[in-house]
């Protein structure tokens, strides 16, 4: 224990627990040396295409998971998960074969049918309590935009940036999605904020509350969508950026490194792929969709996804009525051919728009 913080995770962790069926098994990873491998051990055990294998996050989960996050951004990994997650989940180190430093891991593990995928697709957090720079990198389309995963970890590594988010299922892992389902049923974590990827993004935005940092979103689409640009940067609104915006500033870092690559922003034209419905986007340009505050109003099938939903941007507490921040421009969402998706051409140009 480092902190009081991590002391009260501790209430319930000693709750009985059914034990796991014939065949059960726990997939932690064990022979992963690099954060690389770990990542892609974590992508071939997740839910995939039409698995029907994503489960929602009940409530609780989804509250032990905000807390658990929120500890790991406070520096700890040696705690005891909450009892609500203690069955499939495991918090732990993890010393990186490359450069060999210490990270701080949180991974959904539980394989209670033995079938080698988890049962629920909840996904992972890589947290460095070392890190230089306050960027989050995430990917809420893991196999679907492939490569995608390897390349973000891999800048996240290497511009020793604070956290690594993935979601924890193909995008369509349950077939018809958000569509036939509703959007809170659906494993599209980029379209579903009742996931615990959205929870631990709005954790981590409650972490900073008014500190400046960002959430870089990686994301890969087809060589024939928006065909006249190579990589397409918005900060999820269609409004064009103004100048000494960070898009432009990495756009113009990427060109000097990459001068033949063709790079769109809102307002060029050449691509309409702004994220606009993109949740982590929309809680950070709105200070909409925090954690669960709207999810016990039952606001999903009436009035919408936006219905009761408020977040206080403090991180202390959620929904106590205070003004909701304004962290407008500190998402950045990159789409890719697939081409690009190349961690080497990228870390240059973050190193130097996030010096
Ligand atoms: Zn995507």
């Amino acid at each position: 224990m480092r902190s009081g913080r991590s002391f009260l995770l501790l209430v319930g962790a000693s709750a009985l627990i059914a034990p796991p069926a014939t065949g059960a098994a726990e997939l932690t990873c064990p022979s992963s040396a690099t954060l690389e491998a770990l990542v892609a051990c974590i992508r071939d055990q997740m839910p995939g295409r039409s698995s029907g294998a994503f489960v929602a996050p009940s409530f609780n989960e989804m509250d032990a998971w905000r807390s658990a996050v929120s500890a790991m951004m406070h520096g700890a990994c040696d705690f005891v998960l909450p009892s609500s997650l203690w069955s499939f989940a495991r918090v732990r180190s993890f010393r990186d074969a490359d450069n060999g430093r210490p990270y701080c891991l949180l991974m959904e593990t539980a394989d209670w049918n033995g079938d080698g995928v988890v049962d629920r697709g909840f996904g992972a957090l890589i947290v460095d309590a070392r890190a230089e720079r306050e960027l989050s990198h995430q990917v809420s389309h893991p196999i679907a935009d492939a490569g995608t995963e390897i390349q973000a970890i891999t800048v996240f590594k290497r511009t020793r940036s604070r956290t690594f988010l993935l979601a924890g299922a193909h995008r369509h892992a349950i077939p018809g999605g958000r569509w036939l389902h509703g959007p809170s049923m659906g494993s599209d974590v980029a379209h579903n904020p009742a996931t615990m990827f959205h929870t631990a993004h709005a954790a981590i935005a409650a972490h900073y509350g008014w500190k400046p940092w960002w959430a870089i979103q990686w994301h890969g689409m087809a060589e024939d969508t928006c065909e006249g640009v190579d990589v397409h940067l918005s900060h999820g609104v269609s409004a064009a950026p103004a100048a000494g915006d960070k898009i432009l500033e990495l756009r113009s870092n990427l060109l000097a490194h990459q001068p033949t690559w063709r790079i769109g922003v809102p307002g060029s034209r050449a691509c309409s792929l702004d994220a606009t419905t993109n949740v982590q986007g929309r809680l950070l340009n709105d200070g909409l969709h925090g954690g669960h505050g709207g999810w016990s109003h039952g606001g999903w099938s009436h009035g919408g996804w936006r219905a009761g939903w408020a977040y206080d941007g403090s991180p202390a507490g959620w929904g106590l009525g205070r003004p909701a921040p304004t962290h407008a421009r500190r998402f950045v969402h990159i789409e890719q051919h697939p081409g690009v998706r190349d961690a080497d051409r990228w870390i240059a140009a973050v190193l130097a728009t996030w010096p």
